[in-house]
C-alpha cells in the first residue's frame, strides 16, 4: 500500500474549470458518466484493473466528474479518491451480512420520496441522480425510480408535512439534491416554505465537492431569499478531495451566513488511518467546514471490501481525540435500522 495520504495533502491548484461556459456544472454532470476503459486509460492504471472495473460497472455504473478525477494521482491504483469510485471484482461477491437495504429505509418510507425515521425531521429524496457514484454507498440499491419527486408528489409531501406539526426540519438528500436544476429546486423549496412549522432546511450533498461550479449565483440567491435557516452537510472522506475550487465554493456559502458541516464514512484503504483523519479534519476546518459525523460503514451488498470493524474505528477515534482539539473531532456514529437517532460508537 503506497501511503499516498501522507505524501499528497497539499491542496492541488485549481485547473481553470471555473470560467469557460463549456464547463458549466450541467455539462460536467452530463459528462461524469465514463467507461471503465476510459477511466483506466486517463489515469494510466494497470490493464489488470479493467475486467474487475467492467464487472463492478455492470452492477452500479461508474460515474466520476472531471474536476474530481483531476485531483487523483495518475498511475496509482491506491489513490484515496480513486478507491471510492473505481468498480472492482469484489463487488460481485455475495458476502453474508451485506445487504441491499442495510438501514431498512423501505420501512420508513410512508410516501414516495419521503423517509420519516426521526421525530422532528424528515428526509426528501430530492433527486435519484448523483454526480459521482460512490462504490460504498448504502443507497446503491435504493429504488430511486419509485421515489422521484414529481410536482404531484411534492404536493403529497407538503400535505403530509402539514399533518406533522412535530417536524421542523427537512433534509434534502438523495441521490444528490443538487443534481436537480435550480428552477426545480426553487419550486420544491417554495412549496416547503408553505409549511409554517418547518424552520430549517438541511442539504446533504457531494456536488460542491465533485463539481464546485454547482454553487451558482441563482442557487445562492434562492437560498438566501428563502425563510429557512439553511445548513449544508457536505460528504468529504479525504483531504485530497478539497482543492481551491472547493474552497471557493464553500466560501460563497459561508459568506451568505450558511452553516457548513461535513459527514464522512470510515472506509478501508481510503481514510482508515490517524494521519488521513487528522488531515481531513484540519483541511475541512481550513476550508470553513466543521467536521460533524464520522459514520461507521453501512454493510451494503457489493461493498464489503470497504468495511472497517467498529473496534478499529473506535480505536482510531480515540487516537484522533489525542491528536485534535474537540471541535475538530467528528462524532463517531452508526445509523441503525428502526432507531430514533444515530448510535454513538464508544467504549
Ligand atoms: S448518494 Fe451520496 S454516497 Fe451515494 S452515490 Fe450519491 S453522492 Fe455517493
Amino acid at each position: 500500500m503506497i501511503p499516498v495520504s501522507e505524501s499528497s495533502v497539499q491542496l492541488p491548484a485549481d485547473k481553470t474549470h471555473e470560467n469557460s461556459m463549456e464547463n458549466s456544472w450541467q455539462i460536467l454532470l452530463k459528462e461524469s458518466q465514463i467507461s471503465p476503459e476510459a477511466l483506466i486509460k486517463e489515469l494510466e492504471l494497470p490493464e489488470t484493473y479493467l475486467e474487475g472495473a467492467k464487472a463492478g460497472h455492470q452492477l452500479f455504473s461508474l460515474r466520476v466528474p472531471k474536476p474530481y478525477r483531476d485531483r487523483m494521482q495518475k498511475g496509482n491504483p491506491y489513490d484515496p479518491l480513486l478507491m471510492q469510485v473505481l468498480p472492482l471484482q469484489q463487488e460481485t461477491l455475495d458476502v453474508p451480512g451485506y445487504v441491499q437495504d442495510p438501514l431498512e429505509e423501505s420501512g420508513s418510507n410512508p410516501i414516495p420520496g419521503l423517509i420519516h425515521k426521526y421525530k422532528s425531521r424528515v428526509l426528501l429524496v430530492g433527486s435519484g441522480a448523483c454526480a459521482i457514484n460512490c462504490r460504498y454507498c448504502f443507497r446503491r440499491h435504493f429504488p430511486y425510480a419509485d421515489n422521484g419527486l414529481s410536482n404531484e408528489r411534492i404536493e403529497q409531501v407538503v400535505e403530509y408535512l402539514q399533518g406533522q406539526p412535530a417536524i421542523n426540519e427537512v433534509i434534502l438528500s438523495g441521490g444528490d439534491p443538487l443534481a436537480t436544476p435550480d428552477n426545480r429546486l426553487r419550486n420544491l423549496i417554495g412549496k416547503l416554505a408553505e409549511v409554517r412549522h418547518l424552520k430549517r432546511l438541511r442539504i446533504h450533498t457531494r456536488l460542491p465537492v465533485v463539481i464546485p461550479q454547482r454553487i451558482t449565483d441563482e442557487l445562492l440567491e434562492m437560498l438566501s431569499e428563502s425563510r429557512f435557516k439553511v445548513i449544508w452537510v457536505m460528504h468529504i472522506n479525504h483531504a485530497n478531495e478539497i482543492d481551491t475550487a472547493v474552497q471557493n465554493a464553500v466560501k460563497q456559502l459561508t459568506e451568505q451566513g450558511m452553516t457548513v458541516l461535513n459527514q464522512s464514512v470510515i472506509l478501508k484503504g481510503v481514510n482508515d488511518s490517524l494521519s488521513a483523519l487528522t488531515q481531513l479534519s484540519e483541511t475541512l476546518f481550513d476550508t470553513g467546514i466543521l467536521p460533524y459525523y464520522l459514520h461507521a460503514f453501512d454493510p451494503v451488498k457489493g461493498a464489503s471490501h470497504f468495511d472497517v470493524s467498529d473496534q478499529e474505528a473506535i480505536e482510531l477515534w480515540h487516537e484522533l481525540q489525542k491528536e485534535l482539539p474537540g471541535f475538530l473531532v467528528p462524532k463517531l456514529v452508526r445509523e441503525e435500522p428502526k432507531r430514533e437517532h444515530k448510535t454513538m460508537l464508544l467504549y
